[in-house]
């Protein structure tokens, strides 16, 4: 590991265009493993931290027929006659093909003979991100080199396929060595298509290396959280969570609702540790049982939770009766209920899917399970775009109560601020402004009824009064008057008595 000091330096110079002259944060010594970034004063919620650009970015390329994206503003162009003219392999839209980063791409890819350059290749296409690193300035490929990388007997692959697209590919050991080091890199810090490693369901298809952020710790619940900017690719880092000063600044690697198992295979795979974090160190996830599921024993209503060994195949203990289980016995029940959600969400009615999660699934799973969670993000997202064939009614009811359901599984887990959370709290906002719109509409009603009733019931006794007079022309007359502006209740003017409040209601 290259020194914490070594690695600020190379940092600030990376991070200079930002000019931010007293950061909040330093590298530190960290407690959860090696260095990390340091809060060096308190740091307020919702407060921005840092700012982060992308040291290598590039298209992630991974499904063949989105291959047709600009390599270097990663627009998606018309699919026909969108690789370079040039002969690089490269698709390029008519306007960046004139820019300066285009010319050091092409460049460098035509010097190495792609086989066939016309043809989109999603090898090539993904080595760009990787292959930029050789055109960086020596202070930037140290800071390359100051990144953790798990350097595993698979992260030569990449290098090594793509070299057979390539007639005159380089063959320098040193060029190979640094290609295969940005590799492994990326694939410990970086982004490639963040379902991977966000903590929010953010949209981000490209593959990316943010250096600071590459150097941030994770946690199973992290003190900040993470946007980006859509011109620019930037990251903008926020406090999720009021942070002291000196404590350590983390973010999260595996998405937020995993259980404890799911999250422990993940970082132990992809990431090569172990997370010793407080939720993973506890089998209800603080109380959040992410993972909960029913005790195999009918007439008992506990919850079945993994324990907390490290292994991929726990035991499960219930909480009530104390029965174990066995890993393959639980998962049995965890498959059952998944199947049966996903069957749900594909039937294509959304309907069907939101009663069946009000009324059925908490018989077989309990309404903590990720399974769960999953499926009512999955409701929000597709009412977002539109409320497909669920009445307006159901679909603000929905809205309100699954928002407000997984906030409260947040609130247990203790999850601070992020993008999900925000997105959440959006939809209760509205919905909640929606209903007041409502109330408000329906008190107007009620008092413009209650006017028209007085009116009516004044109009009454004034009748009454001159019939008792014996003025029966000038009583018509007034009746005649009266009458239009009293419509709703006219047979309320005509009656003896006005008729009671609650019957007009
Ligand atoms: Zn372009
Ligand atoms: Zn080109
Ligand atoms: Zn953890
Ligand atoms: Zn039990």
């Amino acid at each position: 590991m290259i020194c914490p000091k070594r690695t600020s330096e190379l940092l600030d110079l990376h991070l200079a265009p930002f000019k931010d002259k007293d950061p909040a944060w330093e590298i530190g010594i960290s407690k959860i493993a090696g260095r990390g970034v340091v809060a060096t004063r308190h740091l307020k919620r919702g407060e921005i931290i840092f700012r982060d650009s992308p040291l290598l970015i590039g298209l992630a390329a991974h499904e063949e027929d989105s291959l047709n994206a600009c390599s270097v503003c990663m627009i998606l162009l018309p699919d026909t006659r969108f690789m370079c003219r040039q002969g690089c392999g490269l698709p390029v839209c008519s306007l960046c093909a004139k820019k300066k980063q285009h010319k050091t791409d092409c460049d460098l890819f035509r010097s190495w003979g792609p086989n066939e350059p016309e043809v989109a290749n999603s090898v090539i296409i993904r080595l760009l991100c990787v292959a930029r690193a050789i055109n960086l300035n020596k202070d930037q490929r140290d800071l390359i080199y100051c990144l953790q990388a798990n350097l595993d007997n698979n992260h030569r692959t990449e290098v090594r396929n793509a070299a057979k697209c390539f007639k005159k590919f380089p063959t320098d050991k040193k060029v190979i060595e640094m290609m295969n080091r940005t590799v492994a890199v990326l694939r410990t810090n970086g982004f490639d298509k963040t379902t991977d490693r966000t903590n929010d369901n953010q949209e981000f298809n490209y593959r990316a290396l943010y250096p600071l952020f590459g150097v941030m710790n994770h946690d199973c619940i992290p003190n900040s959280y993470y946007t980006f900017e859509e011109k620019t690719n930037n990251m903008i880092v926020r406090a999720a969570v009021d942070i002291p000063e000196g404590f350590e600044i983390t973010t999260t690697y595996t998405k937020l609702f995993t259980g404890n198992i799911a999250r422990h295979l993940f970082l132990k795979m992809k990431k090569n540790f172990t997370c010793k974090c407080p939720r993973c160190s506890d089998p209800t996830e603080k109380g959040a049982y992410i993972s909960g599921l029913y005790c195999r024993d009918t007439s008992c209503n506990g919850l079945v939770v993994p324990e907390i060994t490290g292994l991929p195949h726990p035991n499960w203990n219930c909480l009530e009766c104390k029965q174990k289980s066995t890993h393959a016995q639980m998962m049995k029940s965890q498959d059952f209920a998944s199947g049966a959600i996903n069957a749900k969400n594909n039937s294509n009615s959304l309907r069907t899917l939101i009663q069946y999660l009000n009324e059925k699934s908490d018989q077989f799973i309990p309404d903590s399970n990720h399974v769960i969670i999953d499926a009512k993000l999955t409701v929000l997202q597709r009412l977002n775009q539109s409320r497909e064939d669920c009445s307006e009614e159901l679909a603000a009811n929905t809205r309100l109560r699954y928002s407000r359901d997984i906030m409260q599984i947040m609130d247990k887990l203790g999850m601070g601020d992020s993008l999900v959370r925000t997105q959440l709290e959006e939809q209760v906002r509205k919905e909640e402004e929606r209903r007041a719109i409502k109330q408000a509409a329906e008190a107007e009603k009620q008092r413009k009824l209650a006017e028209l009733q007085e009116k009516a019931a004044e109009a009454d006794k004034l009748l009454a009064a001159l019939a008792a007079n014996g003025d029966e022309t000038a009583a018509a007359i007034i009746a005649a008057e009266t009458a239009p502006t009293c419509a709703p209740t006219a047979a309320a003017a005509t009656a003896p008595t006005p008729a009671p409040a609650a019957e007009l209601a």
